[in-house]
């Protein structure tokens, strides 16, 4: 497993279990609340507002640990993607000593994208607890899965993001004139990055999205992976174009 690959795994872990432990809080909270409230009605008790916060906070905790997760996950991938940038660069003759600076603005959209998630994730909470009591804690678990699998992918993207950032931020400062796609090339690589596989451009420029006749898909032109959640590409530095 690469360096990238095992940040990512690692930090992942970490924001999967701070969402793991919510459906159990949620419904013991939930247990009691009907327990202490016989004669009412579920939806009745539902709509009061210190309910609803009672019951989501263990989600919003949940997302905020996942946003410092993301913070260090991006500065460790940051941080790595130059120190191994700069070893390549040495091979290469270069001398590959400068810090590359991965951008912030992807991990800050990054970020937005996990409290979106958070908000909406509260009404799909509270929607999940309408319904028959057999199946509450089916309906909960569904989601914090799903949530669980969000905060991973989010994880992974940003630590591969930081990673190729400063990659080629550090090729950038160091003369290296192209940078090469690699692929991990299995029976689980996507057709967009096989058909990148191996393809060499210029530092400052993007990926081309179609090779030959091949369509990419729609991700876009890209400066550098990860070309979707999970993806397993690098990049190397090139002396020529
Ligand atoms: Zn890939």
């Amino acid at each position: 497993m690469s360096s990238a690959a095992s940040l990512a795994s690692h930090y992942g872990l970490r924001a999967a279990k701070a969402w793991r432990i919510q459906p159990d809080k949620v419904l013991t909270f939930l247990n009691l609340v009907m327990e202490n409230n016989p004669r009412k009605p579920l939806e009745d008790i539902l709509v009061r507002p210190d309910v609803q916060l009672a019951l989501t906070q263990p989600f919003s905790d949940a997302a905020s640990q996942t946003v410092d997760l993301m913070d260090s996950a991006w500065r460790a991938g940051s941080k790595i993607g130059s120190e191994e940038a700069s070893k390549m660069l040495k091979d290469l003759g270069l001398e590959g000593v400068q810090k590359g600076k991965a951008s912030v603005s992807t991990l800050n959209s990054l970020k937005a994208d996990v409290w979106k998630n958070s908000a909406s994730a509260k009404d799909r909470l509270i929607e999940a607890m309408q319904g028959d009591r057999e199946g509450l804690s089916d309906r909960l678990g569904k989601v914090t899965r799903d949530l669980q699998r969000r905060a991973t992918i989010g994880i992974d993207v940003a630590v591969k993001e930081s990673y190729a950032q400063s990659a080629m931020a550090t090729y950038a400062q160091n003369g290296a004139a192209g940078k090469t796609w690699h692929s991990h090339i299995d029976e689980k690589t996507c057709s967009h990055c096989q058909g990148l596989d191996g393809i060499t451009v210029a530092v400052g420029e993007t990926f081309p999205e179609y090779t030959g006749t091949r369509v990419l898909g729609t991700y876009g032109p890209l400066l550098g992976p990860p070309r979707h959640p999970s993806c397993r590409c690098w990049l190397t530095p090139s002396l020529m174009v």
